[in-house]
């Protein structure tokens, strides 16, 4: 919907102009961001309820929300307590009766007992439930028949919008229905009327009627497809944009690939052949270095799917070329486990590696700078260290980030400035649903790694109740008896940082007195100063520390083959994500390995995270179902993952539609790049409209 581009739509009047429409309401509905009519119009609503049949009271089962229309035999309130107040009202439907309960809300009183006395007919909605031998509604919503045919709430498909304190629903309705009435001729289409035909959509004021007042299920469900379609639509060409501006950067230094040579290289490096899919992600990536257009590819691959060596062979391909390329870590650790094997692989090959660690000396710290500078070493790894003042690149052609949802936007564009316009490969290990990559990075391309290396054994993940604890201890006996090591996740304490270093203090120095005094026991939390958690993790990798007590700090790319055992503490707090990062720590040796789970869920949607996470080792299953269990705003949490505000649209439910918007909006800004054609006019001023209110979507 759009205002036409001329003075004086009425879309654009403040609601004060409407009828009815005070001070009090009117900052009510500012409170909510409403502020012209055209906003109004576009406050959808969060159901609907269908009353356009009646249904009788002989044919009620209990259970079931209905509409039925009868005559008031009773209305009396009862007061079986001084704060309590019950008006109760028997409605007759041909010689059945229906109870009606309110409580507390003895000023129904009146306007029912008027109709009674007038022998108004009335019109009732809500559940109905079973109550001895009748059937009554608690608290329904009522309405006389007969003050008008043009009723809002009678005989139809009725709104019912966000509740909203001191707005009731008729209130909600009567504003909407008068703005309709006033600004209805002034609704534009936005679409370009090929489209409209070809994905058979209904007009922009068809459906900026129907959505609120529509005629049938059909026109709903017709209304609300157009109006998804276009939230998406409008986000999809935007995307594409960005895409397009991006991809025409020629800075981009245009590296040439030999990858015969590349093949050669990294057959005497590597001890492996990589995988089908490691092969495919590299051949994508060379094409994008040797395209002479900034590359900007996410690489999504499961835990040990072998990002590291996609990583490796892109920055090959840069050194190759003369070009320096870095890679950026999330955490210490991270960035010291990618330096020590990119060293190894190195190495041989006569290439240095720097790592840039905000823990270094100043000494150090200068010395790195110096030689990325002055073009001496062309490899660095590194932490945030790596975008700080002072850092900077004889060359930069390539720079990588790791497990990049945890970078905000603003490092990462910290990062892509410190070369000229380096190529931008981002790479993560937290599968995001295909639903999200397209609506959250729909301006990158996607590489995934969707096949394990071979010989991996499959993580067996069992649910244990805390009751079974001692079973799940001697079975840990056994493993850590066989020379094996094991992790121990603390519960998640989300308020705190300390409170959460605090148990796990205490549970490891349990593990160690009480449940296994024979083993070595080490401590891993957030609260600990960088060298210390370098120092254990170092020994952990070693196997100087049996068992590593620890909070969420090791779930990231930590790689320890021998671990075989992770048990994850009232797991039913962590995220599905999570969890399956939390798993990933274990089943990367030769060993068979196992994940318990440790919770008494309280919630039936617990329960079901339990059972995924026992049913299935696929990560992106998983996100899939974390993402219909959670919602896509708890999914990352909205502002970390700068997942753009959709208003009517729902990633999930309407994955459909977000696919045909995202070729359609490609297509047709690949023909027409500023939407100049005559007929997009429309669509260009909604898609400007719409980048205000997307601008969170702002990725590399
Ligand atoms: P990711 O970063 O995707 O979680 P890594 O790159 O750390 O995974 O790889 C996990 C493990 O798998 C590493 O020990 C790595 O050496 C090994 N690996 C990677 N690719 C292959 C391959 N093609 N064949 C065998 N092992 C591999
Ligand atoms: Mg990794």
């Amino acid at each position: 919907m759009e205002a036409r581009d001329r003075a004086g739509s009425r879309l654009d009047e403040p609601l004060q102009s409407l009828r009815g429409v005070g001070p009090q309401l009117t900052a009510s509905l500012e409170k909510l961001g409403l502020r012209t009519i055209g906003d109004l119009l576009r406050h959808f609503p969060r159901r609907w309820e269908d009353r356009t049949h009646f249904r009788h009271v002989r044919e009620l089962e209990g259970g079931e929300t209905i509409s039925l229309r009868g005559q008031l035999l009773d209305v009396r309130t009862k007061a079986p307590r001084p704060s309590m107040k019950i008006t109760e009202a028997l409605l007759d439907d041909e010689g059945a009766a229906l109870k009606l309960v309110w409580f507390n809300q003895p000023y129904v009183e009146r306007p029912l007992r008027a109709a009674m006395a007038a022998r108004r007919p009335l019109v009732v909605y809500g559940m109905v439930r079973r109550s001895g031998w009748t059937f009554e509604i608690q608290a329904p919503e009522w309405e006389e028949i007969g003050e008008g045919s043009d009723s809002l709430s009678v005989n139809r498909i009725v709104p019912v919008y966000p509740s909203v304190e001191g707005i009731g629903q008729t209130r909600w309705r009567r504003l909407i229905d008068t703005a309709l009435a006033l600004a209805l001729p002034d609704v534009e289409e936005t679409l370009p009327p090929a489209m409209l035909h070809e994905h058979r959509l209904m007009s922009a004021p068809l459906a900026a009627r129907h959505i609120h007042f529509p005629g049938s299920m059909g026109e709903l469900e017709a209304a609300r497809r157009r109006l998804v379609f276009e939230e998406f639509f409008l986000l999809q060409t935007l995307l594409a944009q960005r895409r397009q501006a991006q991809s025409l950067h020629s800075g981009a230094p245009c590296l040439s690939v030999d990858l015969a040579r590349l093949r050669a290289d990294l057959a005497t490096i590597v001890p492996f052949e990589l995988t089908g899919a490691q092969q495919r992600a590299i051949g994508e990536i060379s094409g994008d270095l040797a395209s002479g257009r900034c590359m900007n590819r996410l690489l999504q691959g499961d835990v040990g799917s072998g990002k590291t060596m996609v990583a490796l062979a892109s920055i090959l391909m840069a050194v190759e070329n003369g070009h320096q390329a870095v890679l950026m870590a999330p955490t210490e650790i991270l960035a010291q486990q990618h330096a020590i094997v990119l060293r190894r692989l190195l190495e041989p090959l006569g290439l240095a590696v720097e790592l840039a660690l905000g823990s270094l000396s100043e000494k150090a710290k200068r010395g790195v700078r110096e030689r990325l500078l002055g073009g001496q070493s062309r490899v660095a790894v590194g932490t945030h260290a790596l975008i700080q003042e002072g850092v900077e690149f004889a060359s930069l052609g390539l720079a990588l980030i790791d497990e990049q949802h945890r970078f905000g936007v603003l490092q990462r564009q910290a990062l892509a400035k410190k070369g000229a316009w380096p190529h931008i490969l981002v790479m993560t290990a937290t599968p995001i649903p295909r639903t999200l990559t397209l609506t959250l990075y729909g301006d990158l391309d996607v590489s995934i790694l969707d096949e394990l290396p071979p010989g991996r054994k499959p993580i067996t993940t069992h649910w244990k109740r805390p009751a079974q604890r001692d079973q799940v201890y001697s079975a840990a006996q056994r493993l850590l008896a066989e020379g094996r090591q094991a992790y121990v996740v603390c519960p998640l304490i989300e308020e705190s940082e300390k409170l959460q270093a605090k148990s796990a203090t205490r549970l490891s120095e349990q593990i160690a007195t009480e449940v296994f005094p024979q083993y070595r026991v080490g401590l891993l939390h957030g609260q600990m100063k960088p060298e210390e958690k370098d120092d254990v993790m170092a020994r952990f990798k070693a196997h100087d520390i049996d068992i590593l007590v620890a909070t969420t700090v090791i779930e990231v790319g930590i790689d320890v083959p021998n671990a075989s055992l992770i048990i994850i503490e009232d797991a039913e707090r962590f995220g599905l994500a999570q969890l399956h990062q939390l798993r990933g720590r274990v089943g990367r040796g030769q060993f068979a390995s196992y994940c318990i789970l440790m919770s008494d869920p309280k919630t039936d949607e617990g329960a079901a995270r339990m059972s995924v996470m026992t049913q299935t080792g696929d990560g992106f299953r998983i996100a899939e179902e974390d993402l219909k269990l959670r919602g896509p705003g708890e999914f990352y949490g909205t502002r970390q993952s700068g997942l753009p505000e959709l208003v009517i649209a729902d990633v999930v439910r309407d994955l459909d539609v977000l696919l045909e918007t995202r070729s359609a909006a490609f297509a047709l800004v690949a023909a027409d790049p500023r939407l100049e054609r005559p007929e997009s006019a429309p669509l260009r001023r909604a898609v400007a409209r719409a980048a205000a209110s997307f601008e969170l979507v702002n990725v590399s």
